[in-house]
């Protein structure tokens, strides 16, 4: 089987190491062998967007444009193909891995129009004669370090910002998904990117990660990951001053007043936590429930699940794919059972099942009977598994929804404008959900959370440029 190799100073270049790429919903599927950059060639990468920066952060913004511009056409173009790539390696449904393709081509094309529309300052000193004007530089050298959960989309929002400001690029891909990863860096060098100025680099996070967190010549590193990972990148980057963005865990919660409407409540919740197979940063993994609607509700969410189907990521009528790997199953088994031995109730799922491939599947599991100081309602698990809070009003819901070490999205299913007008002031939360899932948004507006979950300036819309561009303040005597 041919290798993937990375995309080095403008060669495809081969490495001594490569790793499988395995479909999660068929073991025996291997999708192809991914070099794995070592050191040493992260080190070239980042010296060859170095040596492109100064003439890649002159360049016009037109033609910057129109880069993107074609990038997010050919995605969109190929948005079939390339969802079903991102499915096989990923395992969440056909309709899900072309959704996050389409999503990858308007990210591209929102920064196209983007890059157009820099603004600046200019305004009178407070000395006489003087002219002063506040205007934006790219950073530089930016690294940018992705998970596995979004393959495409989470590299198109870090990578069309950087491109678009005029930054240079290294980019390394979660392990488990290179393929989606490695057919961007294929279009990106279609489209016409000039030498240096993208680079990717496959690897693990200790060798090809940590090099790139802790070289000199990387000017800022975007980062979405988990808390652990993020924490270290956070430290390394601190000690060496440079800039970071972190996007990190959830524990997001969903409020179901006695007031909603049950049918989107019941949508809200099933799609929130569990499609996707549970593995969003988004997944409503925590469902708050006034008592008057307590029972109507868990019945209803047990019943819709035992209509879903759980199969091949890339059958017709599949519902939710598989768990991404053995490890990430290991780990929603052990939430399960430290939910049942806390003394939470297990409603339905929570079963491996076996389908006609060999994969990672799991029924999606529910709790009912828990308190928010259990671990299941503490720890993020990421996977399809949720827990039932039930609570008496509204205020006691909000309380315990604001009660955990993250704040990345909430929402609330009401039909009082009261409670929902409450619950967006008062929700601690970087994102605020009325009638809608806590996963699913819009791609032309900021992303990002509070507390725990987050740190740095936004990504995504008009507030990517925040991070991927640093002020100047010039000062004319006129
Ligand atoms: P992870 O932290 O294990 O890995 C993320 C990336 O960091 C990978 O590319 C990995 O190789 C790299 N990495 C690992 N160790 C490193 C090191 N020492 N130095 C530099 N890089 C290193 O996370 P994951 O398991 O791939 O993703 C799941 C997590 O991502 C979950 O916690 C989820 O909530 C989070 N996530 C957050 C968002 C968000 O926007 N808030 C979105 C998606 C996923």
């Amino acid at each position: 089987m041919d290798m993937k190799l990375n995309y080095i100073a403008g060669q495809w270049q081969e490495s001594s190491n490569a790793m499988a790429n395995i479909n999660p919903s068929d073991t025996s599927d291997i999708i192809g062998q991914y070099a794995h950059a070592d050191k040493n060639q992260t080190e070239q990468a980042i010296k060859a967007a170095r040596q492109a920066f100064s003439n890649w952060s002159k360049t016009g913004i037109q033609q910057r444009s129109e880069l993107l511009d074609r990038i997010g056409q050919i995605i969109l173009d190929r948005r079939q193909a390339l969802g079903e790539l991102l499915s096989r390696e990923e395992g969440k449904t056909l309709p899900e891995g072309i959704g996050e393709a389409t999503r990858a081509g308007q990210i591209f094309k929102f920064f196209a129009g983007e890059v157009l529309h820099m603004t600046g300052d200019l305004l009178p000193s407070t000395r006489p004669g003087l002219e002063v004007s506040i205007t934006r530089d790219p950073i530089g050298v930016v690294g940018l370090i992705t998970p596995w959960n979004f393959p495409i989309a989470i590299p198109a929002w870090k990578i069309a910002p950087a491109l678009a400001y005029g930054n240079c690029v290294v980019f390394k891909p979660a392990e488990l998904v290179p393929g989606s990863a490695h057919a961007l860096a294929e279009i990106i060098v279609e489209a016409g990117i000039p030498e240096g100025v993208f680079n990717l680099v496959m690897g693990t996070g200790s060798e090809v990660g940590a090099t790139i967190v802790d070289h000199p010549d990387i000017d800022a590193i975007s980062f979405t990951g988990s808390v652990n990972t993020g924490k270290r990148i956070a430290t390394n980057s601190i000690s060496r001053m440079a800039k970071f963005q972190l996007e990190m865990g959830g524990k997001n919660p969903l409020i179901i007043l006695d007031d909603a409407d049950l049918d989107i409540a019941v949508d809200c919740a099933i799609q929130g936590a569990f499609f996707s197979t549970g593995q969003r940063c988004t997944a409503s993994s925590r469902l708050i429930v006034t008592k008057g609607i307590h029972n109507r509700f868990v019945d209803a969410v047990e019943e819709k699940l035992s209509t879903l189907v759980i199969d091949h990521a890339l059958k017709s009528g599949t519902h939710i794919g598989p768990v991404v790997d053995q490890r990430q199953l290991d780990q929603d088994i052990k939430y399960i059972d430290i939910g049942q031995s806390e003394g939470a109730k297990l409603v339905c799922g929570g079963e491996l099942v076996k389908r006609d491939t060999n994969g990672f599947y799991l029924t999606p599991a529910l709790f009912t009977d828990t308190s928010n100081d259990m671990r299941i309602n503490r720890e993020e698990i990421f996977g399809p598994v949720a827990s039932v809070i039930a609570v008496d009003n509204y205020e006691q819901a909000l309380q315990v929804a604001n009660d955990t070490e993250f704040g990345l999205s909430a929402g609330i299913v009401t039909t009082s404008l009261k409670y929902a007008s409450d619950f967006k002031r008062n929700i601690e939360a970087g994102m605020a959900m009325v009638n809608v899932p806590t996963a699913g948004v819009d791609y032309h507006v900021p992303f990002g959370g509070r507390k725990g979950s987050s740190y740095g300036s936004r990504e995504q819309g008009q507030y990517a440029r925040e991070f991927y561009t640093t002020v100047k303040t010039a000062y004319t005597l006129a």
